[in-house]
Formats: structure tokens, C-alpha cells, sequence
């Protein structure tokens, strides 16, 4: 079963502005490492096609979605980072749209996994406002396409993008159908996710945040992801992982203070992949957030490609260092913090 892919010219159709670091570039890049990547040929492309008005009004707001479709065929600021060219409205309905597309396209067996390349990022869009370079959250607008449509009951989101997923969290943070986590590099924008942000109401305990000081490794991340994620989402049992694939904590990215190699990415995506082959086979879906060097953000993106195709050699390696790591600070205290909720760490 072929992995799916979701990449098309038209992403880089939404221009933030002169300078902006969450540039078109980012694609072309990307782009040209898929054509002279082998594996390609074993991917299943799939079109973009737009998100309707009811997909989208699932998460945001009629009055937020006015004002990005006011953008239409003109550039706009909208936050003091976040902006829009005559083509970004569309552009943000097909990158959301396309996702929808392939995680059903996941979920009927066409595919088994995929990756969503586009542009604009999502993970910062609030229900109510576009910001940090987000205009709709397209992992948000899936997950609830999931849940409402789909009839799932249990979705993981994994956010390993350098910043924290406010918007996510905001959108989930009292439904306990979506299991959010979230490791990011903190103090840093947008000053969101500490530890101590659990969830509430209903979803309490259903938030995980793993906030770190800069400067960790794979083998920081890749411990974090073995020691809290791994068995707290196998009690959660998860139908569908959906992931805010961010790669801003690569060592070479000029925003992120993190030491993430390529590596590292295929490590956290063998992690997905072996809690999805125990309770949601092929069902691990990815979606494009930051990462803001172009050449390092290519390589990483093919290092988890190509684990999702089942190369899992460097995942393995990586894997393994990790295991003979000493556990950060930061992963005890969000144990220690989840072991509340979370029957999975009694007795530790
Ligand atoms: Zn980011």
C-alpha cells in the first residue's frame, strides 16, 4: 500500500510578504528534493482540493472566516506576523481541504499513512483569529472532520513543531475524544504550554504539554516520546494519529533553539507508526507546520517519508541512543504531572 502525499505548486501561492521567513521557498525546496528522492515513485499523490464552509466552521468562527475570506485577491496584514497575498484564502481552503481528503483516504485503505506538504501552517489559528503565520488550523479542521463526520471517537494529535499549538489546545482542550500533545521549546512564542495546562472539564487529562529549554537533542525528544506519549496514547487507544509536523526544532533552523536532526523526525515517526500498527494500522497522517530552513527542513521531511515507507534503519538507530539517555528534567516533571490522570504511571 502506497504512503500518501499531498504536494502541488499551488502551496506556494500564499506569500506572507518580502522577507517572511514562512516563505514559498520553503516548498521549492521541498519540491525539488521530492523530484530526485527514489521513494516518490511509491507515493500515491493526491489533488488538493478546497475545504467547504462547513469544514472549516467546525473549528473557527463565522466571523474569523469572513475575515480571511475578505482577503481574497489582495495582501493583507492580519497580526503583526501573520499576513496574505491575492491568493492566500484559497490556498489555506485547499491546504485544509487536501488534509481532510488524505486522512480519508487513510482511513479507507487507499493509503497507508501520508503527508500533507502545504502551506500556510495551521497550528496557531485560533477558533476566533489567524496568528504566528496561521490562518485556519488545518490538523484542527481534520481532527473535527474525524470526529463529526467520520464517527471516530479517539484522536491523537501529536505537535512536534518547535512552538506550541495554542490554537490546537484552545480548539480540544475540553473534549476528551482528542488526546493533544504537545513538545515545544519554552519561554518562546506564543508564551503558551506550560506542563501544568492539562485540559479541563471533560478533557481533563487529555492535554499533554512538555515544555523544554533549548538545546535538546533527538535523544531528549525521542525520550519524551518513549517514556510519556508512547504509553499514555496506548491507553488512550487511538483510532487515527494526526500530527502538526513542524520541523523549526531542527539544529540548522534559524527560529528553534533545538538540536533536532533528521534522525530525530524518524525516530518520533516510528514511535507513531508502532502505536498506530497496534491500534489503527496505516492511519499516522502529517501535516506540514513550520520549519524555516528550507535544505534542513527537505532532508527531514524525506528521512520521515521514507520510515512511513517501512525504511526504518536510521529510526531504528536513533531509537536505540535514546534508550541509553538520561531522561531530561522537563519529561520527569510532565510525568510526574500526568501521572494524575494517567493510570499508566502508577507506582513510578
Ligand atoms: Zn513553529
Amino acid at each position: 500500500m502506497p504512503v500518501g502525499l499531498v504536494h502541488d505548486p499551488i502551496f506556494q501561492e500564499h506569500d506572507p510578504g518580502d522577507f517572511h521567513v514562512e516563505s514559498p521557498r520553503r516548498l521549492e525546496v521541498l519540491e525539488q528534493a521530492l523530484a530526485a528522492w527514489p521513494g516518490l515513485k511509491m507515493c500515491l499523490s493526491l489533488p488538493p482540493r478546497p475545504a467547504t464552509r462547513d469544514e472549516i466552521g467546525r473549528v473557527h468562527t463565522a466571523n474569523h472566516i469572513q475575515r480571511i475570506a475578505g482577503t481574497a485577491g489582495r495582501s493583507a496584514s492580519l497580526d503583526p506576523d501573520t499576513g496574505t497575498s491575492s491568493q492566500s484564502y484559497e490556498v489555506a481552503l485547499l491546504a485544509a481541504g487536501s488534509l481532510i481528503d488524505l486522512c480519508d483516504a487513510a482511513l479507507e485503505g487507499h493509503v497507508q499513512h501520508g503527508m500533507a506538504l502545504v502551506r500556510p501552517p495551521g497550528h496557531h489559528a485560533t477558533p476566533e483569529r489567524a496568528m504566528g503565520f496561521c490562518l485556519f488550523n488545518n490538523v484542527a479542521i481534520a481532527a473535527s472532520h474525524l470526529l463529526a463526520v467520520r464517527g471516530l471517537e479517539r484522536v491523537l494529535v501529536v505537535d512536534w513543531d518547535v512552538h506550541h499549538g495554542n490554537g490546537t489546545e484552545d480548539c480540544f482542550s475540553r473534549d476528551e475524544r482528542v488526546l493533544y500533545f504537545s513538545v515545544h521549546q519554552s519561554p518562546m512564542y506564543p508564551g503558551t504550554g506550560p506542563a501544568a495546562m492539562v485540559g479541563s472539564g471533560p478533557g481533563l487529562g487529555y492535554t499533554m504539554n512538555v515544555p523544554m529549554l533549548g538545546g535538546q537533542q533527538d535523544s531528549d525528544y525521542l525520550r519524551v516520546f518513549q517514556d510519556l506519549l508512547d504509553p499514555v496514547a496506548r491507553a488512550f487507544a487511538p483510532q487515527f494519529i494526526l500530527v502538526s509536523a513542524g520541523f523549526d526544532a531542527h539544529r540548522e533552523d534559524p527560529l528553534g533553539g533545538m538540536e533536532l536532526r533528521r534522525g530525530g523526525y524518524a525516530g518520533m515517526t516510528k514511535i507513531l507508526m508502532d502505536i498506530a500498527q497496534d491500534y489503527c494500522p496505516g492511519r499516522v497522517v502529517l501535516s506540514l507546520e513550520g520549519g524555516y530552513q528550507p535544505a534542513a527542513q527537505a532532508r527531514s521531511v524525506l528521512a520521515v517519508l521514507a520510515t512511513l515507507q517501512g525504511d526504518t534503519m536510521l529510526a531504528q538507530a536513533c531509537l536505540e541512543a535514546a534508550r541509553q539517555a538520561e531522561p531530561s528534567a522537563a519529561l520527569q516533571r510532565a510525568k510526574a504531572i500526568m501521572a494524575k490522570y494517567w493510570a499508566v504511571f502508577e507506582g513510578l
